[in-house]
């Protein structure tokens, strides 16, 4: 992923809204671009900070960016088992369809 594209999502990053693949983008890239880094504290300071701060609550930055980077990689490793799930399920439907059709061969 290029700065140019990240940017482009990084809005949201936060609200939780990038598909799985998105999301894994991002994270590959906040993990060796420093200066995307920098703009992901900037754009955090810039709508959450002055929300909250209007607020009246308090505001830790690091605090956030850890949460939020905690809760994409929840949502990739959900997303990594819900798909080995579902690769169990077809796999399993498929030997019922198939458990089936020998049975009724046999009736
Ligand atoms: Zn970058």
């Amino acid at each position: 992923m290029k700065c140019r594209d990240f940017e482009k999502l990084m809005p949201y990053y936060f609200t939780d809204t990038l598909n799985e693949s998105e999301l894994r983008g991002v994270i590959e890239h906040l993990e060796h671009c420093e200066s995307c880094k920098e703009e992901l504290v900037i754009h955090l300071l810039l709508t959450e900070g002055m929300q909250r701060l209007e607020e009246g609550s308090s505001f830790d930055v690091q605090e956030e960016l850890k949460a939020t980077y905690n809760r994409a990689v929840h949502r990739i490793r959900f997303s990594r088992r819900m798909r080995v799930c579902r690769y169990f399920l077809e796999a399993f439907e498929v030997m019922l369809v198939f458990g089936i059709l020998i049975y009724l061969a046999y009736l």
